[in-house]
């Protein structure tokens, strides 16, 4: 077996200055190629000579610049061809500060358009070098500066103000003759004394130029970024950390920073962001998550009994915030129209109530619980009559859980507000409190937004794609509503996950259209793909990550691998742009590849039909790994007397999802061997890759009747597939923990146990420490374990997170880690733990 590095491509930088056209290979590869040339920065080509200008309109002006200066400046263009190569750029005879084109006098650092090949829109440039060549011909070196469309972002550039450009680092000898006319482009600084009017700010800004720019666009991992690296944030020295200069940095501005984890199923991704800022020194508190399935919020509250937990959709919750940011400007920020501005005396408040509605109503309102958006009632109603009054349960607007004067909590209802109008004082209560203990995040409240928006519509499962208007598609819609929250929060830093289908489908559209709306609403952003099992697990898992910051805040950097893994799915060669990982050229120590072995081989054996949901370990941990999941929660490192009642100690979730009688019957007769599938069990033959009934064998049958070959698995991709029944075996690793345990198309049969893998066994390849208890049915739990982003990987972007935070990252765009998984969950364990200290 080989291990392999993921590693990056080493022509990363060419990609910036010549990218290339892929060669086509097969169909998929193709679509793949397609897609990230079109995510590079294009070739911006050029007319090499302009014909139509007469070369006498062309010349340098003024004395040359004298040689010792130009050889300073621009020793490269210098150097003496003695025998020796240096490099093969052009070299000059003379340099000039002045040129005249069509009678305009071009100066060093002038911005000018630029002719580009016929049909194509003409290039812009800052003319950094005027030159004569050793062979006298007259060059100007550009520094181009990208439209929106020209960057990855292509037609979804329309999205970015029209007069915005993005300077590169890309550079160019051109002849001067295609220099075509000037072009007055503004250097806008990001203004950091008033976020919220940002935009307003900016926009008064750039009154006259042509054109203006804010940010740097540069080709690795599609960065958009601002062009000071300094930080700007206004800070205030709370709290101060040591640099591993050892130069004292102010550290954050806060001692919390507040997380709104966006469909959050269980929580995986803001626990390891939660874990991970930890480690940095930043404390990132989950104060608010959503999520549509009640079983996931259930899990994640169990987990972080901290956390406003909504079981809602995200389109509601955006209505909802809209709708709270009112309400808190008209009982709160503007003074309420009551004497008594804090409602504490909970009496006092209650007597308003009931005065108001006296007179008027039979039930009184005693105080209003809770508030959402859209009819809490409709999902209720089941009977058919219900079912009938669908179209008024569909009607949005606020509603409010009320619990009713006289009445216990077994008769609270939701009510539209509308049916509250005479409970102002009860709204304001609910108001005021709610306002107070942040139970929804205000615009700016939020310091970090993470999740990922599902995007079922890429699927390459989905037959039904919508290929011509993927944001049209109901099934990608979330990505939208994701970038409308977090445009009306606008949050300090946000963190998206997704599928890598997101990149390839229709070359790229949905990672593009993401990327645009965050530089639309002024955002740096950065893309990479990540391998969980480059962090530690068992499990291939490549997912996209986008970041962006606000320009007061620096960047975050994506983190480097610290495992070798297993290479499973091919990674298209297109895409090794972003890829998160070592240059072929560099050093770097990996820790060994982890195997499934490495994992759960200390786990309790189960049966099929095993139930229980909490037990003993039984047997002592066998390897490091399985030493560090299983730490109780007090024994973590960012450990508080919130966690006191979360599950320690114990390990839960432990069974399998039980297989029908027919399914285990089947599974028993595959062998406890490497390899061992479908094609192991009597009836069948293989033929090339291809498998075939077995003439000579009669078709066999389970006790039931039924075949114990299905024709399915006969049939799966054409009989070329050898997942069907598949067995894991030790010294493998899972490609992708899904989120279906059924053993039909995907390998995921315990090694040396007749069932498949249990809840548990996928969560630890996840890298859920086995503290993390999940809630709901079997099915469920498989799901959220399925759904999440890998743990270690969630860790390690939160560390690069609180870097940024601190101010600590550079202008690169990746880091190594100084910890690994999961030996880093262990305050006092892990070896590089010294800031730890609180
Ligand atoms: N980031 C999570 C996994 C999220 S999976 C983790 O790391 O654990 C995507 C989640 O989106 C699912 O839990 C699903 O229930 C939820 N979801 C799907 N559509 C939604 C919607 N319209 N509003 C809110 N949540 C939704």
């Amino acid at each position: 077996m080989t291990t392999k590095r993921i590693r990056q491509s080493t022509k990363q930088n060419d990609a910036v200055s010549k990218p290339k056209k892929a060669k086509k290979s097969s169909k998929q590869d193709f679509e793949v190629e397609e897609a990230i040339v079109s995510l590079l920065p294009p070739k911006l080509k050029r007319a090499t000579k302009r014909s139509a200008v007469d070369s006498n309109k062309i010349c340098f002006v003024g004395k040359p610049i004298p040689v010792d200066e130009a050889q300073s400046k621009w020793p490269h263009r210098y150097l003496k061809k003695d025998g020796l190569k240096n490099n093969d750029c052009i070299k000059a005879k003379y340099h000039y500060r002045k040129a005249k084109v069509d009678g305009v006098i071009y100066e060093l650092n002038d911005n000018a358009y630029v002719q580009a090949e016929k049909g194509k829109k003409d290039s812009i440039a800052r003319i950094l070098e005027l030159f004569v060549s050793d062979d006298q011909q007259q060059f100007f070196t550009a520094q181009w500066f990208y439209r929106a469309q020209d960057t990855v972002l292509q037609d979804h550039g329309r999205l970015v103000d029209k007069k915005r450009v993005f300077i590169s680092d890309v550079k160019d000898e051109i002849p001067l003759g295609c220099i075509l006319r000037k072009v007055d482009i503004a250097e806008v600084k990001p203004d950091v004394s008033d976020l919220s009017a940002q935009k307003k700010k900016n926009k008064n800004k750039i009154p006259s130029c042509e054109l203006y720019f804010d940010m740097k666009y540069t080709a690795p991992y599609l960065t958009f970024s601002k062009i000071s690296n300094e930080p700007e944030r206004i800070e205030s020295s709370t709290s101060t950390i040591s640099s591993e200069s050892g130069s004292n940095v102010v550290a954050a501005d806060k001692s919390e920073w507040s997380l709104l984890d966006l469909y959050a199923g269980c929580g995986a991704m803001s626990t390891g962001l939660f874990f991970g800022a930890f480690k940095s020194g930043i404390k990132l508190v989950t104060r608010w998550a959503i999520d549509i399935n009640k079983h996931a919020c259930e899990s994640l509250k169990l987990n972080h009994p901290q956390t406003h937990v909504r079981n809602e959709t995200a389109e509601n919750f955006l209505s909802l915030l809209k709708e709270w940011a009112k309400l808190c400007e008209e009982f709160v920020l503007n003074g309420s129209e009551s004497s008594d501005s804090d409602m504490d005396d909970g009496e006092e408040a209650n007597d308003e109530v009931v005065d108001d509605s006296s007179d008027s109503e039979v039930f009184e309102v005693e105080k209003l619980l809770q508030v959402c958006y859209g009819n809490p009632n409709k999902d209720k109603k089941k009977s058919k009559k219900d079912k009938e009054k669908a179209s008024e349960d569909e009607k949005l607007g606020l509603y409010f859980k009320v619990q009713w004067k006289g009445y216990d909590s077994s008769y609270d209802t939701w009510e539209p507000i509308e049916g509250l109008s005479d409970c102002k004082d009860a709204l304001r209560d609910l108001v005021t409190t709610g306002y107070k203990d942040k139970i929804l995040p205000l615009p700016g409240q939020a310091d970090v937004i993470c999740g990922g928006p599902p995007c079922q519509g890429v699927s390459g499962f989905n037959r039904f794609r919508n290929k011509n208007a993927p944001l049209k598609d109901v099934k990608n819609m979330q990505l939208i509503v994701y970038m409308n929250i977090i445009e009306f929060l606008k949050p300090r830093y946000i963190l998206m996950e997704n599928v890598v289908d997101i990149l390839k489908f229709v070359g790229g559209f949905l990672g593009r259209y993401a990327l645009g709306r965050l530089v639309a609403m002024n955002y740096q952003a950065r893309m990479g793909m990540m391998a969980a099992g480059c962090y530690g697990l068992p499990q291939f898992r490549m997912r996209v990550f986008l970041w962006g910051a606000l320009p007061t805040e620096k960047l975050p950097a994506f983190p480097l691998p610290t495992h070798e893994v297993e290479s499973r799915s091919a990674i298209p060669t297109g895409f090794q742009e972003i890829t998160v990982a070592f240059a072929t050229n560099e050093k770097c120590q990996l820790a060994e590849p982890l195997y499934l072995k490495d994992a759960i081989d200390d786990l309790p054996p189960i049966k099929n039909d095993e139930s229980q949901d909490e037990r003993s370990y039984g047997a002592s941990p066998r390897s490091e790994f399985q030493k560090y999941i299983r730490l109780k929660r007090s024994e973590m490192v960012n450990y508080s007397a919130d966690y006191e009642n979360t599950p320690s100690g114990m390990l839960y979730d432990h069974f399998p999802l039980e297989l029908n009688k027919d399914d285990y019957e089947r599974v028993c007769h595959i062998p406890h061997k490497k390899g061992s599938n479908f094609r192991d069990l009597k009836g069948v033959t293989v033929k090339g890759n291809k498998v075939e009934w077995d003439p000579s064998v009669e078709r066999q049958l389970l006790k039931s009747g039924k075949p114990l070959v299905p024709d399915y698995a006969m049939s799966f991709v054409r009989g070329t597939s050898s997942k069907p029944f598949g067995r894991l075996w030790w010294d493998e690793i899972v490609s992708t923990v899904v989120t279906r345990a059924e053993p039909h198309n995907q390998v995921l049969l315990h090694p040396e146990q007749d069932r498949v893998l249990s809840i548990r066994e996928n969560a630890r390849i996840q890298g859920f420490p086995d503290c993390y208890k999940l809630c709901g049915p079997t099915k469920e739990r498989y799901t959220q374990v399925g759904n999440a982003v890998a743990v270690p990987v969630a860790l390690a972007l939160g560390y690069t997170l609180g870097l940024a935070i601190l101010g600590l990252s550079d202008d690169k765009p990746l880091t190594t880690l100084p910890f690994k998984y999961p030996s880093c969950l262990a305050p006092s364990l892990d070896t590089v733990d010294d800031d730890d200290s609180s």
